[in-house]
């Protein structure tokens, strides 16, 4: 049994060292040998789970050895996407640096637990650390500003929700949420205000969605400012303004400031709290590190077309200074492994407070932090927060300007070839952000201009219904593709995904028709391996996927 458990001493012969080294070069034997490879781990594309039996399986009567388990283990890498392949861009899942995975991985050998100080120790310099140097780049004072490490950009959410229904509705932590105070999001807000509203127990009919302006994706101000003036009147109180900075899939960026006016200007009735603003940041955090970039000296050699976006896109972030609380996805545009996410706090001193418990009387405070007292979970992993830090020490400001702004010049590229192609449109063409949104149309088409007909004019719902579910066919095959290995001109297809309505047509802003929305082609180049001929190929492989729609279409006729 001794050998079974890593060694607590130095020297000895370690079975955890060994098997961790002999574990990461057999995983390593999963990835492709040559880049034109697929996109996928190991061999076998298919499922391999029999679902029919899976859950009549029992504890086994004998012990393995380790070894044969971790064989195990690394049979269910096969198939997995491989995040850091040149060919995945199917969404915002980028492949971990090194220094952050290894961070998380010593943080489960020598597990902290980081809910108070007696049993994380040192390694809370990872959590304090990490809310200090976001504070910092918020432009906060970082003294009085803290964090807590969490479960996802989801999770985000909920404490953002938690504080406001604390701070408005002071009665609630003891009474429960009796009053129906309202959200406030845009139309294009995550659909984890479903989760948070639901499982916080407010109801999911307690969000208002703001109309979202028709060029830029973001919040419309006026309609906000109706939605506020309306609630006053009607004294009904507001938890919390949300401003998405970007959403997923347009990348738009709400305005912080002119929200905060807002806030400022219809103040909750008597007897409520101040409602709390706060930035659902989980994507577009990052590009706040070019807060010291000087864009006119370029230091880091940006091309002239993508010095824009990124000064556009920080200008759009630093907004998050205005807000009360925002939320960092390590996870995403961090370059991290799951899950990092961490919701960072303006105002140290309110939230903890407004959310804290007594200390239980079986812990004893051994640390000056001790955040139990205030957290959701009780037991956290330092896997987190270790590769939340591990990455901010690592990048520093320049890291991360040159793995975005590179990623960005691959973007711009990649658009461009699109404008070559007239039966492709770049469907988010004045975004700034790291996606790429195209739709295809039938041989012969004139793209641009049957999308600015689709876009604009409901006498073309049912050609945009029609090209939809184009999109639809092209994104399943490019998918059946990835997973069946194929190939186009000698390389892999790429791992792609598509949206199913990543906007509303112009005429459809109440969102009252489901089916006048926007599908498009999502290529998301999320990775430092990806060239300007992956991106030649990737568009290549999406008129083929087409041809290959139509010509089934076709064969059915
Ligand atoms: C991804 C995302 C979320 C959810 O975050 P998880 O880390 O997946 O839990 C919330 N909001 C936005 C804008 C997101 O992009």
């Amino acid at each position: 049994m001794l050998s079974s458990f890593p060694s607590p001493f130095r020297g000895e012969k370690d079975s955890l060292a060994e098997g961790i080294d002999e574990a990461i070069r057999e995983l390593d034997k999963l990835k492709p040998e040559m880049e034109g490879g697929a996109a996928f781990l190991g061999t076998n594309p298919a499922l391999t789970i029999d679902f029919d039996n899976v859950k009549k399986s029992v504890l086994g009567p004998k012990m393995k050895s380790s070894k044969e388990v971790i064989k195990d283990v690394i049979k269910l890498f096969e198939g997995l996407p491989n995040w850091g392949h040149p060919l995945t861009m199917n969404n915002v899942n980028p492949q971990g640096n090194t220094a952050a995975i290894v961070a998380a991985i010593l943080s489960e050998v020598f597990a902290p637990n980081i809910l108070e100080g007696e049993y994380a120790w040192n390694i809370h310099q990872a959590e304090l650390e990490s809310g200090g140097i976001l504070a910092n780049l918020a432009g906060w004072e970082a003294e009085n500003a803290g964090c807590v490490y969490t479960y996802g950009g989801s999770g985000c959410w909920t404490y953002h929700l938690k504080y406001a229904l604390t701070r408005v509705l002071p009665d609630s932590r003891y009474k429960g949420i009796r009053t129906d105070a309202k959200v406030i999001c845009s139309q294009q807000a995550h659909y984890t205000m479903l989760n948070s509203t639901d499982w916080m127990g407010l109801g999911m009919d307690n969000i208002i969605r703001i109309k979202t302006d028709v060029d830029t994706n973001a919040m419309d101000m006026r309609h906000l400012e109706e939605v506020l003036k309306d609630c006053r009147t009607k004294k009904i109180p507001v938890a919390s303004v949300v401003c998405t900075m970007a959403t997923t899939d347009a990348s738009a960026f709400d305005p912080v400031e002119e929200v905060r006016d807002l806030i400022e200007k219809y103040p909750n009735p008597q007897g409520y709290g101040k409602t709390l603003l706060y930035c659902d940041s989980v994507i577009g955090w990052s590009w706040i590190v070019f807060k010291n970039y000087n864009f006119k000296t370029n230091l880091l050699g940006f091309s002239d077309e993508v010095l824009p976006y990124l000064e556009k896109n920080y200008n759009a972030i630093k907004g998050i200074f205005y807000a009360d609380a925002f939320g960092v996805d390590f996870h995403k545009t961090g370059f991290s492994p799951y899950i990092s996410s961490t919701f960072v706090y303006k105002n140290a001193k309110e939230f903890e407070s407004l959310l804290s418990r007594g200390v239980p009387a079986y812990l004893q405070p051994r640390s000056p932090y001790n955040p139990l007292n205030y957290t959701l979970e009780v037991s956290r992993a330092a896997t987190g927060s270790m590769a939340g830090w591990a990455t901010l020490k690592f990048f520093g400001h320049e890291g991360f300007q040159s793995v975005l702004g590179g990623i960005l010049e691959n973007k711009v590229y990649l658009q461009k070839q699109i404008a070559c192609y007239p039966e492709l449109v770049c469907v988010n063409p004045s975004d700034y952000g790291l996606v790429t949104l195209v739709r295809i149309y039938p041989e012969g088409s004139n793209a641009r201009l049957q999308f600015h007909n689709e876009l604009g004019d409901p006498a073309y719902r049912r050609k945009l219904i029609e090209h939809n579910k184009l999109t639809q066919a092209v994104g399943d095959t490019l998918f059946n593709w990835f997973r069946s290995g194929k190939t186009i001109n000698g390389k892999c297809t790429p791992y792609l995904s598509f949206s199913t309505g990543f906007r509303a047509a112009e005429y459809n802003r109440e969102l009252k028709d489901k089916e006048a929305v926007i599908y498009a082609i999502k290529i998301f180049p999320l990775n430092v391996s990806i060239t300007p001929e992956v991106m030649d190929h990737v568009l290549l492989c999406v008129i083929a996927a087409r041809d290959e729609v139509k010509k089934n279409a076709l064969q059915c006729v």
